[in-house]
């Protein structure tokens, strides 16, 4: 078998269950389903993220609402917006990009957003859902992580797990998920003493640091399965840049036993789940019935 987990590849089969459930829900529910994405502000980054998920959000046959504000925005106007689409009966996912501008208190428009609406998985209430095992909504990148991880494997239980990074977004979340498939998980960060030594213990390592090409190969058990959720954009030559992972791919690979890469790898992942995420959304708030088994 490649030992290259090829994210692009799922994220396309991904795609196209969720093109073919969103189909049958327009049919059933008399209305697609429907994203809505709030962009605040003009980062570059942003606006191609924000961009790609309205035009996959179209090819999926769902609905995409997109809400363009500037920069200084104020903050009431935003939570505004928010609550207009939290009772918008066409709006079944709702995503405010992040980063905001420093004058708005990010943690203040999430928690603004209805919980069933919140198909990034951000809101504390679906936090702790994943957490207490309940059904909720998670975030898309570590989700894209363990779909990945299963569909190589099969069941993950009993193996030993190490995450590296705390973030809410991936660290966290990632963790919470292999614990609920049964590995025993390890979380690194910052302040990690010998990581090296925290990452040689490990069957399936997670990097969610965005440290360029921080994990070396030599950090790993052989055969180890590394899953490299950094995007770090460094410098190529000649004024060029390349995108590159939080794992050094190039000592890696040879002694992992599968590896995602950069890009190709867990970054396609993202705005895939993130459809999926919708597609299931649409399905609660409309109250039909939704096979989740193959998603
Ligand atoms: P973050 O900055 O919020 O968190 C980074 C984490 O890494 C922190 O918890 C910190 O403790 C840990 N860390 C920092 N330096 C470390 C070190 N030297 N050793 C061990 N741990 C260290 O970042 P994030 O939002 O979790 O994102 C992490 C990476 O994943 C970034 O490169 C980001 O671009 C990427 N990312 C990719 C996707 C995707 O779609 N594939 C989505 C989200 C984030």
């Amino acid at each position: 078998m490649d030992k290259r987990i090829d994210g692009k590849a799922f994220a396309e089969g991904l795609r196209a269950r969720v093109a073919s459930i969103a189909a049958d829900f327009e049919g059933r529910a008399g209305r697609q389903a429907g994203l809505a994405v709030v962009l605040v502000g003009e980062d570059p980054a942003s606006q191609v993220y924000v961009r790609n998920k309205g035009k996959q959000t179209l090819a999926c046959g769902m609905a995409s609402f997109e809400h363009k504000l500037p920069a200084e925005t104020p903050e009431a106007d935003l939570l505004a917006l928010v609550e207009q689409l939290n009772v918008d009966p066409a709006v079944d996912g709702i995503l405010v990009q992040l980063p905001l501008p420093a004058h708005v208190n990010e943690s203040k428009v999430i928690a603004a957003i209805n919980p069933d609406k919140d198909v990034d998985g951000f809101h504390v209430v679906n936090a702790g859902r994943l957490a207490t095992g309940l059904p909720g909504f998670v975030p898309c990148t570590p989700l894209g992580c363990v779909m990945l991880l299963k569909d190589r494997f099969g069941s993950l239980a009993g193996l030993d797990a190490v995450v590296i990074g705390r973030s809410n977004i991936v660290g966290k979340p990632m963790a919470q998920l292999l614990i609920a498939e049964s590995c025993t998980v390890t979380v690194a960060h910052s302040r990690t003493r010998d990581l090296p030594e925290v990452v040689r213990r490990a069957d399936i390592v997670v990097a969610a640091v965005g440290r360029p090409e921080m994990v070396k190969g030599d950090w790993l058990k052989p055969g180890a399965t590394v899953i490299d959720v950094g995007i770090n954009r460094v410098p190529a030559g000649e004024g060029k840049t390349r995108l590159v992972g939080d794992v050094d791919f190039a000592s890696a690979a040879p002694v992992a036993g599968a590896i995602t890469p950069v890009p190709g790898g867990v970054g396609p992942m993202t705005i895939a789940v993130l459809l999926r995420n919708t597609i299931v959304a649409a399905h609660r708030n409309a109250g039909i019935a939704l096979d989740e088994s193959g998603l």
